[in-house]
């Protein structure tokens, strides 16, 4: 695509700026696949990893499939057409393309023992000036800055699904997190046509703190058989004019990721208003997911 390429990245302190060109993107799930596409759209060689082939080949068809169907509204917009799309993904099961990476966006699944594996290595691969930015949804920034040695260049961001259509990225400054770096990830936002609102690092940020709450209270709700899930999500979407439920919202990043998260924050503010519904940890179990596994609150597989 023709946007410019307008975020730059340092190489040291004396060292020329560069542009962010090449984009490293671990994770080839919901988040992972969104922002793959997003970064390719916008003219970005982008490498995008995960931890087999068959994960990968999804991955690949899932693109093909998201880049045809919104390809009329990109291409009138001067969009690239599939062809060229494809042709700047690498897929691949190996760290090493990360070794050309200006840039990296991390998208594991919402697991600290995972995400900490992860670090280290992009820490060893990526060259020195790469700045991390974490796709998480709610474990510190600035714990995972710490799992590098590079803390200043870490910093979160927490894109929505689906990624290519949201303009608006939640971008979290770490405590070592330099004003540099966010200075780069705003350029690199900009790049990929968004924007990103700063905040400062606190677990679950702004958005999940509150929305991982709302979500885990209505699956009480439905345990507590208070009403139905339908009815739940017709007073948001009716009384309060949201255009999504709570119910269908979980279903959309997927059940187990909203588990996952409310661990995540009740570990971490050891508070126990987090603690997590146990109808959402019997459906994960179950392996109702939500939209991705066709079944959550609702029914997907018609
Ligand atoms: P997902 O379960 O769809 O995908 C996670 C992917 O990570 C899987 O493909 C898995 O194979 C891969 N993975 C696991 N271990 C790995 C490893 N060691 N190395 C490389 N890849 C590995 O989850 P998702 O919804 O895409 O979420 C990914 C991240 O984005 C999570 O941290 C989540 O909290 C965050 N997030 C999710 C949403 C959402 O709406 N789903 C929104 C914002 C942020």
């Amino acid at each position: 695509m023709s946007t410019p390429l307008v975020a730059e990245v340092t190489e040291d302190a004396a060292g020329a700026p560069r542009p962010v060109r090449t984009v490293g993107v671990v994770g080839a799930g919901v988040m992972g696949i969104g922002v793959a596409q997003n970064l390719a759209q916008t003219g970005h060689r982008t490498v995008l990893l995960d931890l087999d082939e068959g994960i990968l080949d999804r991955a690949r068809r899932e693109i093909e499939r998201n880049v045809r169907f919104h390809g009329m509204m990109t291409r009138s917009k001067g969009g690239p057409a599939l062809p060229e799309v494809m042709e700047r993904i690498t897929f691949t099961t190996d760290y090493a393309p990360f070794a050309e990476c200006d840039f990296v966006v991390e998208n594991a699944t919402e697991k600290e023992a995972i995400k900490r594996g992860i670090y280290p290595v992009l820490d060893e691969t990526c060259p020195p000036h790469a700045v991390f930015a974490a796709n998480t949804s709610c474990i510190s920034i600035t714990r995972i800055g710490g799992w590098t040695g590079r803390p200043d260049r870490v910093l979160g961001m927490h894109f929505m699904n689906p990624v290519p259509l949201k303009p608006v990225v939640e971008t979290i400054r770490g405590h070592f997190t330099s004003p540099q770096t966010i200075d780069i990830a705003l350029g690199f936002l900009k790049q990929m046509g968004k924007e990103g609102i700063v905040v400062n690092d606190l677990p679950g940020f702004v958005s999940n703190r509150v929305l991982m709450l709302t979500i885990n209270e209505a699956a009480w709700e439905v345990m507590d058989g208070v009403a139905p899930a339908e009815d739940i999500d017709r007073i948001f979407v009716t009384c309060f004019g949201h255009k999504m439920g709570p119910l269908a919202t979980g279903d959309l990043i997927g059940l187990d990721t909203i588990l996952y998260s409310l661990e995540v924050l009740y570990e971490s503010y050891a508070d126990p208003k987090f603690r997590p519904c146990p109808l959402l940890r019997k459906m994960v179990d179950a392996g109702l997911h939500g939209r991705k596994s066709g079944k959550g609150f609702f029914d997907y597989s018609a």
